[in-house]
């Protein structure tokens, strides 16, 4: 028999060489691929009197061309046509491996997948069901561990089996749903058979491959002169899809694809921690808090009692330090009187900067015992299993279980969080998660609720922080729900995460950790709210002659425009609207507005403040706070993510009704309950 050719695929590291050494032992040949420097390595096996040249092909994710290993393997599978293709997929990363799969299959490659790293996924206690596999994609599955020489046999043996048994060219068609397909179609009609021809595939691969915007088609295509044609109707499908999926045919595809690959990885895929062997102490600790029911309010309990102890630790010396700025505040101002400064400069001073800016830093203390916890908690490597346990809430909520590693990261700031959903493969998770993540707490709301729990709620001002943060949370979550059952319909993903080992915290690097956060509050104190102080300053002061922070100022104006909207709420003066409004800028000037307003003088905001809130309406005021649009930067990074407006404006609009909402059933239910009792 003649010499048949395989080739051999799949994910980098997944264990492609291992079994290439393994079946080839030492009839290998080491050369570069034609004009690069990739190397190629080529060996031969007999089995049973069959001849075999394997092709270790470098490690990709998909078919493209977005690097030259892809172009590379893309090329040789289009070109060389080997017969039949070994692809090797990480059993302990089903989901990902099965992209490539689903590519090779949708092209028209027979292929064999050998599930590596069997023992990789064992120990993590996820179990794949083969036959299950092997019935959704239509294609053999043989399970093997290439470190431990497992499973070789058999993958031999149903290589074999399969060239006994004829190579059957099954193609695999993915649904893309209506829309998309009609964009296909239309593709699909307009290409030539010169290209079909050339290329050697059928019309829908052809038109996948040009929404994919494949470059070795597009080279095709002009060669033939049809480029300018098929990428008119191309951008034509892209504008009628924007309109009515909210993304283009490229994204539509790859979206389609992962739903494809999720619903299967769902079905064959099951992760269970007692499926593990041997279990190690760090195990049996994950039991528990990691536990279907126990999980969640273990969780819950440990943030709950890290707000409590922020509070019981940050007070003491946050009034110090409250008493020491105020009066050298005071001290300062007078000193200037003296020296004969006009009582502007003294009003600056005193109002606009330790009114303002000390407003915010006295909350520095409190920031850093939070974030001094926080850094405990991923030192310990708890947090791992906080994320863990939120995962099982965020696929019922229809998110991908990594949506909540930007989510988490939300709590520091919005903006790298929203840089970090670029973790998420899919478009509708993305999405999701992006519209999604202001309602997590960053720290530049947490002024605020320092501030107005500690007036308003005094002991219990520690749980009432912690109800925000879970409040976010919910509303998050729900909004994932409402969303993805809506807007973007589809499956979502399972996650299977590492779990690192628990260690003890070092107090360096938890301190290192802790300061390095609560300083860039520090530096964000001295100059964006600095500045944003001064503007509130400023338009406190204008126009000429009118007495400082009055209604007839440029920001009573301001104010009082927007105070009757806030009326429902609770909170519906002036001096409220202002501080929403500058809060647009950076959360934290919320604080520092009120206290530019409200804490010059003697009055400080401790005593200023309940004269304008209800407890009820402090609270209202802090949920809008939480939900509304969140800060400037952070909706520039939005758009800078989404690229496009119509989802920025989308975001913003969203955000400011839910949380008006929020504030005003707040607000009036707790009337409705306060009157009741
Ligand atoms: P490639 O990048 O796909 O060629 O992967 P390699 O063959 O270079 O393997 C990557 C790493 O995974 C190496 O350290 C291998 O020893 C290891 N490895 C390969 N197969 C297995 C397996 O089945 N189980 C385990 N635990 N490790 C494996
Ligand atoms: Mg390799």
């Amino acid at each position: 028999m003649g010499n048949i050719t395989l080739a051999l695929a799949g994910n980098p590291n997944t264990g492609k060489t291992s079994l290439f050494n393994l079946l080839t032992g030492s009839s290998q040949h080491v050369g570069n691929w034609p004009g690069v420097t990739v190397e190629r390595k080529e060996g031969h096996f007999s089995y049973e009197g069959m001849n075999f040249t394997l092709v270790d092909l470098p490690g990709i994710y998909s078919l493209g061309a977005a690097s030259i290993d892809e172009q590379v393997a893309s090329e040789f599978l289009i070109k060389e046509k080997p017969e039949l293709a070994i692809t090797v997929v990480d059993a302990s990363n089903l989901e990902r491996s099965l992209y490539l799969v689903v590519q090779m299959l949708e092209a028209g490659q027979p292929l064999i997948i050998a599930l590596n790293m069997a023992d990789v996924a064992e120990n993590k206690g996820i179990r794949i069901h083969r036959e299950k596999l092997e019935k959704a994609l239509g294609v053999p599955v043989v399970p093997t561990v290439a470190r431990e020489r497992k499973g070789l046999e058999d993958l031999v043996k149903r290589v074999k089996d399969r060239f006994e048994n004829g190579v059957s060219l099954s193609l695999l068609a993915i649904p893309y749903g209506e829309k998309v397909e009609q964009s296909l179609d239309r593709i699909a009609k307009n290409v030539s058979s010169a290209l079909l021809r050339e290329a050697n595939i059928d019309r829908r691969l052809a038109s996948i491959k040009i929404a994919e915007g494949d470059p070795l088609i597009i080279s095709m295509l002009e060669k033939l002169g049809e480029a300018k044609e098929v990428t008119a109707i191309v951008e034509e499908e892209n504008e009628r899809l924007e309109l009515e999926l909210g993304y283009d045919l490229l994204t539509a595809v790859i979206e389609r694809r992962w739903n494809f690959i999720s619903a299967i990885t769902q079905k064959v895929a099951e992760r269970n921690l007692s499926l593990k062997k041997n279990l190690s102490p760090s195990d049996k600790i994950d039991r528990i808090v990691t536990h279907k029911i126990w999980g969640l309010p273990i969780f819950l309990i440990i943030t709950w009692f890290m707000f409590r102890f922020t509070y019981a630790v940050g007070d003491p010396i946050a009034d110090y330090l409250d008493g020491t700025i105020s009066a050298l505040g005071e001290r300062i101002a007078f000193l200037m009187e003296t020296a004969g400064f006009p009582l502007f400069a003294g009003s600056f001073v005193a109002d606009g900067v330790i009114g303002g800016v000390g407003s915010i830093v006295v909350f520095f203390p409190h920031i850093m015992v939070l974030f001094a916890f926080i850094a405990i908690l991923e030192d310990s490597g708890y947090m791992a299993r906080g994320a863990f346990v939120m995962d099982r809430i965020m696929r019922a909520m229809g998110l991908h279980g990594k949506s909540f590693i930007p989510m988490l990261m939300g709590f520091g700031c919005n903006v790298p969080s929203i840089m970090a959903t670029r973790v998420l493969e899919r478009p509708r998770d993305r999405m999701i998660t992006l519209l999604v993540l202001p309602f997590m707490s960053c720290s530049a709301r947490l002024p605020v609720y320092l501030l107005f729990a500690g007036i308003f709620f005094g002991n219990h001002a520690g749980t009432i922080v912690f109800s925000l943060y879970v409040l976010g949370i919910a509303i998050a979550v729900i909004s994932a729900k409402v969303l993805g059952s809506t807007l973007f319909k589809g499956e979502s993903s399972q996650f299977v995460m590492e779990l690192p080992p628990y260690h003890l915290p070092q107090a360096g690097s938890v301190l290192k950790s802790a300061w390095e956060r609560a300083s860039l509050f520090l530096k964000k104190a001295g100059t964006v709210i600095f500045g944003a102080v001064i503007i509130v300053w400023v338009m406190a002061s204008l126009p000429l002659g009118v007495e400082y922070g009055s209604h007839e100022s440029i920001v009573g104006r301001i104010g009082d425009m927007l105070a009757p909207l806030f009326a429902p709420a609770g909170f519906g003066f002036w001096q409220a609207g202002v501080a929403l409004f500058f809060g647009f800028f950076a959360k934290e000037i919320v604080v520092g507005t009120l206290g530019t307003l409200l804490a010059g003088g003697e009055a400080g905001l401790a005593s200023a403040l309940p004269a304008l809130f209800s407890p009820l309406s402090a609270y209202a005021f802090l949920v809008m706070t939480l939900l509304y649009v969140p800060c400037i930067a952070a909706v520039a990074a939005f758009k800078r993510e989404t690229n496009s407006w119509k989802w920025t404006f989308f975001m913003i609009a969203y955000t400011t009704l839910i949380a008006y909402g929020a504030a005003v059933i707040v607000y009036q239910g707790g009337q409705l309950l306060l009157g009741l009792s």
